[in-house]
């Protein structure tokens, strides 16, 4: 495979990208931007609109996005289902061409719309919206469409007088695309990924992601792709699921989110089984509690570090984030110190203010969520010891906070939060081996985890026992960061299918193959020599 991944744009003072991001956002000073729905590539209005708002600044309205209403989704589906007999057998090297095209032009003249929108919309940094929207994003599109020929290239042996063939027809029916608000990547690239396989989507966006997603779905038009191959569909989620898992022709879910609601989809799919076509897929990576763990012999430095980046960036809003760690007592005086000094100098605002280090969590339900954990773990005795305070005058804030608790099983330590809020627990050097098994045993997820060590015996036991904690896991780095192509994405356990996004293991799971044998020279006698 000869790709390599995108570069990060550094965005310092001075250069030709922070000049274009600053142009990208002024062009949205005063904008309001009407959202429709797309389907069959027409415009739509719905049956109702919604306001979307900065949630650094929830008195800016940014857009007003239009809500299908069931007609809609009806019509979603039938395109999809229409358009299908063209776009699977369009050769596969012209489907690619566009996925590719638009690759180029996310990395060229669409880079700054797209992390503009992704800062705006999503309260994300400079530096955050260019690892998402823009490398992520463009990796996606061109490290699949390299995972796909690779896939295809799997074929069976052909024996003397036959040849043998796997035909990668698409699913039959069309996928549904449920996408999460955190990275507007992994939404580009769930209605995408099935796509490049000759699949057709609906795909119903977060809420609070719609503007990024939106130019996504213009930047997929402006590259070539057909109408009625993805259809946008924005909406009340539970309204526009419940119609969409009623079809015959369903074939797939194609999600990223919360356990609780893929659950609930599972369920759903499952009670309607019989009236499907086929059996559909169900792929879908879901929630974390990621950890971070260090040996007696870990650099408490980098240890500290990988804490304030791994919990904190994004405002601790990535699946990926570090939500409690099990530090040794030998290091904790250490590792405390370096950490609180550091979150001293952690700036927090407005994300067009390219000095903040975090921006505001995504909307009320989260800040509220985020909130109740905090003051909770201080009514339970928990120690706070940096932030800890919230403020939602202007938009949806939360200080980085570092809670410190001496039972395991606390809330914070169990319960996904999905927040800046980092627990630690302080466990006896001695105590190694016992830890081992608390961190292993005290989350239902297991998505990603960290362990620091400097001692390779101590790695090779925390590889061993934590084998099955965790879907992506990191040796002396921080758990957050995958980068597509290199760290193929994705947990066991609570945390989903492990499907692995950006790698030919998902690609896999939208094809639904045909065996083809042909016989050069067929049988004339149905007697065989041991009968005589
Ligand atoms: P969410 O579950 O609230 O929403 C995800 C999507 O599901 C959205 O499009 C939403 O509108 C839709 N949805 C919500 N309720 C629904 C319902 N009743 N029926 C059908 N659809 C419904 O999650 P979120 O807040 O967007 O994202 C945060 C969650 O996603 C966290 O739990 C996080 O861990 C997880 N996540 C996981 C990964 C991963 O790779 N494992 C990546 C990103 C996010």
């Amino acid at each position: 495979m000869n790709i390599t991944n995108e570069t990060v744009l550094n965005y310092a003072p001075d250069s030709a990208e922070r000049a274009d991001l600053r142009a990208a956002l002024a062009h949205h000073a005063g904008l309001i931007t009407e959202i429709p729905l797309v389907i069959d590539g027409q415009r739509l209005r719905g049956s109702g609109a919604q306001p979307l708002c900065a949630p650094h600044d929830h008195r800016r309205q940014l857009a007003t996005v239009s809500q299908a209403g069931p007609a809609d989704v009806q019509r979603a589906i039938a395109a999809a289902v229409a358009a299908q007999v063209e776009w699977a057998a369009m050769p596969f090297d012209q489907r690619a061409a566009i996925f590719l095209r638009a690759a180029d032009l996310l990395a060229g003249p669409w880079r700054q719309k797209l992390n503009a929108a992704t800062m705006l919309g999503q309260s994300k940094t400079a530096y955050q919206a260019e690892i998402d929207s823009a490398c992520e994003l463009i990796d996606f599109l061109r490290f699949n469409v390299a995972f796909a020929r690779d896939l295809m290239q799997q074929q069976p042996i052909s024996g003397p007088g036959m040849r043998n063939a796997l035909d990668y027809r698409p699913l039959e029916g069309f996928v549904y695309a449920v996408t999460p608000f955190n990275f507007t990547a992994i939404a580009g690239n769930l209605p995408c990924a099935p796509a490049l396989l000759g699949n057709t989507v609906v795909w119903k966006p977060a809420f609070t992601a719609s503007l990024s997603n939106y130019l996504f779905m213009e930047l997929l038009e402006a590259a070539g792709l057909p109408p009625g191959v993805i259809n946008f569909v924005p909406g009340a989620a539970s309204s526009v699921s419940e119609a969409v898992l009623d079809a015959p022709d369903f074939a797939g879910l194609h999600f990223t989110g919360s356990t609780e609601v893929f659950d609930a989809l599972w369920q759903q799919v499952a009670q309607r089984l019989p009236r499907y076509r086929s059996y559909p897929r169900l792929v879908g990576e879901t929630g974390g509690k990621d950890f971070v763990l260090a040996h007696a012999s870990a650099d408490a430095d980098a240890v500290a570090v990988a804490l304030l980046r791994g919990a904190f960036e994004y405002q601790g809003q990535k699946c990926s984030a570090a939500s409690r760690a099990y530090l040794p007592a030998s290091l904790w005086p250490k590792i405390k110190a370096r950490l609180l000094d550091d979150l001293a100098t952690v700036r927090m605002g407005n994300v067009e203010d390219f000095s903040n280090f975090m921006g505001a969590v995504i909307d009320r339900k989260a800040f509220d969520r985020i909130a109740g954990h905090i003051d909770r773990a201080r009514a339970d005795g928990h120690r706070v010891l940096a932030g800890g305070t919230y403020d939602d005058s202007e938009g949806y804030f939360v200080k980085p906070t570092v809670i410190e608790v001496d039972d395991p099983q606390a809330v914070t330590m169990r319960e996904e939060i999905f927040g800046p809020v980092l627990s630690v627990m302080v466990y006896p050097d001695h105590t190694w081996s016992e830890v081992l098994t608390t961190v292993d045993t005290t989350s239902p997820y297991a998505l990603t985890g960290a362990v620091f060590a400097n001692d390779a015996r101590a790695l090779a036991q925390a590889s061993a026992r934590l084998r099955f904690s965790a879907g992506n896991f990191y040796l002396n780095d921080k758990p957050t960061g995958a980068v597509v192509g290199q760290q193929p994405f994705g947990g066991g356990r609570r945390s989903g299918t492990n499907d692995k996004a950006g790698s030919m293991l998902n690609l896999q799971r939208w094809t639904s193959p045909r065996t083809v044998k042909e016989t050069w020279v067929p049988a004339q006698d149905y007697r065989y020599p041991s009968m005589r």
